[in-house]
Formats: structure tokens, sequence, C-alpha cells
């Protein structure tokens, strides 16, 4: 089938290219963003591939509808960059990637917990400078820590199990609890509980009108002092403006973030020439206590092997009107 991929940067065009060597498909790749005004680039192309900052809503679905697409792979488990009530009024069909590597961004978050807590940042900088000094660089013993995972999927459970290896004690807040966070010793709480309880925050939930903002001032001010909050999963999730006043005013030890919510415009891009004209983001970077990556939780070999042939497949399966497993529909 021909294909249109978007956002395609230079390891999706090496990673797609050769998962395709089994697939056979024709890969047209854009390395500019799907939305208004590139959505001609899709015209006659049955079935297009999208990342995670492409923009696909009502309009964008339009024109695609209108350009004789019918199918949208998206290359990514999160969907909420897909309006999926304009897809199904206009007949189109969207597939994701239902499961990569959970290890990837689980192993990433612990990532950030450690170089936060042990400011291993500042220490990098600092000894390339000849600093050996070690004021400022105190951090806590994991052991024995409270860790709460906000969303006991599956990217949330590897994450739970990782930190139990550390000798914390898990808890979990999510409104479909599952018995195997509990199987691995965590034990659920309410959100409130777990905000107040909790030495460290890691979010692994989808965001959803009902978790846009689930970390916002109220919640941030229930805090322990000191939380090391953590957000791998997706901007919205954090009202970002609370949280640069929650580490103004000390409240939160530590931030780190691998999403943000305005990141459409600012990720996957070198910006080092520019003048960035987001305060935001600025502001956050300024922070000794603050690590803001872009959106790299997920880039492992062994994730990205398996999102282009899971994508890939989904396109078959599309093409050949077989079941489509990974399909994403409003329920
Ligand atoms: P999953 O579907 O296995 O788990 C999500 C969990 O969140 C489920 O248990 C669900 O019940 C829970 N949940 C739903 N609503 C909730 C709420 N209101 N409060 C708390 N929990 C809630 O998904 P997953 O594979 O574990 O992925 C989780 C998220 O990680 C994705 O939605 C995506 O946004 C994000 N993600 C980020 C990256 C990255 O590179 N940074 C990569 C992959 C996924």
């Amino acid at each position: 089938m021909r294909v249109a991929v978007f956002s395609a940067k230079r390891y999706d065009r090496e990673f797609l290219t050769e998962a395709n060597r089994a697939f056979g498909h024709e890969l047209i790749f854009h390395e500019v963003m799907l939305e208004p005004h590139t959505v001609t680039l899709a015209e006659g192309f049955p079935a297009v591939s999208v990342f995670v900052n492409d923009l696909v809503d009502r309009e964008v679905l339009t024109g695609l509808s209108a350009g004789g697409t019918r199918f949208i792979a998206t290359r990514s488990t999160g969907f909420n960059h897909i309006d999926l009530a304009a897809a199904r009024d206009l007949g189109l069909r969207v597939a994701r990637v239902e499961s990569y590597s959970p290890y990837a961004v689980a192993e990433f978050a612990v990532g950030l917990i450690l170089a936060l807590n042990r400011k291993i940042h500042r220490a990098y900088n600092r000894t390339r400078e000849g600093n050996f000094e070690l004021d400022g660089l105190l951090g806590f013993d994991l052991r024995g820590r409270r860790v709460g995972v906000i969303g006991t999927g599956k990217i949330g459970r590897v994450f739970a199990s990782i930190m139990q290896g550390f000798g914390c004690e898990i808890v979990g807040f999510d409104p479909f609890p599952n018995p195997a966070f509990e199987a691995l010793g965590g034990h659920y709480l309410t959100s409130a509980e777990l905000m107040a309880t909790s030495d460290i925050v890691s979010l692994h939930c989808p965001l959803t009108d009902a978790t846009r903002h689930i970390v916002d001032a109220e919640a941030l001010a229930q805090a322990r002092p000191g939380l090391l909050l953590i957000n791998t999963s997706r901007g919205g999730l954090v009202d970002t403006l609370a949280a640069i006043e929650a580490l103004k005013a000390g409240r939160i030890g530590g931030l780190g973030i691998d999403v943000y919510e305005q990141e459409a415009s600012l990720f996957f891009r070198d910006h080092s020439s520019d003048v960035i004209g987001d305060d935001v983001i600025q502001r956050l970077v300024s922070f000794p206590n603050v690590i803001v990556t872009g959106h790299q939780a997920f880039f492992t070999r062994e994730a990205i092997d398996t999102i282009c042939a899971t994508t890939l497949a989904n396109v078959r399966a599309f093409e050949a009107g077989e079941p489509l497993l990974n399909e994403v529909r409003l329920s």
C-alpha cells in the first residue's frame, strides 16, 4: 500500500525501510509534520503514518479524507493527537502501536529519578569545568522510600517492579486497579493519598479529559515536601505553571519531564540557533532541580524495531481487510 509517512526523521526512514523488506509497502517520507498546510502531501495516499505531535484534528482529517486517505497508522501508543470522533464521522480508520517496549519508557523514568536525586546532570557539568566540589549534590537513599505510580498499566507496572528492586515501597492510583500490580507488592491508594504520602510520583496514565492536569496546584499543595515528580507520559498531565510555582516555593524537590504541554512546536527539532519564544520551557530549564528531555523515553532500538514492524503490519492488515487488532476508536 502507498503510505505517506509524516514527521519522518532519519531514524524513522532507516528503521521503517529495513522493516518494510518484509512488507513491500511504498513508503514516501516527509520530514514535515502533518498539519493543515502539509495535508496535500498525502493526496492520493490511502494510508498515512503519523507521530505524537502531528496535528490530526478534524480539519486535517477532512483534508486527508478529501485526498483519498482511508487509514491512519500512528507510530505511537498514545493517540490523544488524533480526533477520533472526526475520524469516525469521516469513515477513516486509525490504528496504533498498542505496545512496544514498556521497558524503554519505564527504564527512562528510573533514569530521571537517579539523575535528579543524585544530581548527576550537575556533576557532569561540574567535572567538565574542573569542579569536583560535592556541595549541592546531596541525595537520598531510594531504599525504603515510597514511590507513587499514577497509571498502573504496562509501563507503570514495569516501572514499579524496577523501583521495587531498589527496595522502595510501591503505591498506585488507577481507576482500573490491576491485580498484577498488587502481585508485584504494590497497593492502591486514592490519588490524594498517593500525592500526600509519596516521596516520588511517576505518571504513567494516558492523557484524557479525566487526566488533563491530574497534577495541578491543588495536587502539588498536598504533596510531601521534597517530592520528585516524573512525567514520561504526556505533557498535559501536569499543569506546568503550577509546577513552576511549586518549584519556586521549594515545595517540590525535583521535576523530571520527558514530555511538555507545549512540546509540539519545540520537540524533535534543533532550536539551538533560535531565540526560543516559549518562556515557560525556558523557566523550567533554568532550575537546577529540573531535567527536561525531548520525548526520548521510547527511543531504544528494541522499541523502534517494534514500532516500525507493528505500524507496517497495521497497514497490511487494513489493506488485506483483516481484523485490525490495534485499531483505536471511540467506545
Ligand atoms: P496502558 O494502557 O498499558 O496503561 C495506562 C494505565 O493508565 C491503565 O492501567 C489505565 O487504567 C490507567 N488510567 C486511565 N485513566 C487513568 C486515570 N484517570 N488516572 C490514573 N490512571 C489512569 O498504557 P502504557 O503502555 O502503560 O502507556 C502509558 C502512557 O505512556 C501512554 O498513554 C503514553 O501517553 C505514554 N508513553 C510515553 C512515551 C514516551 O516516549 N515518553 C512512550 C510510550 C508511551
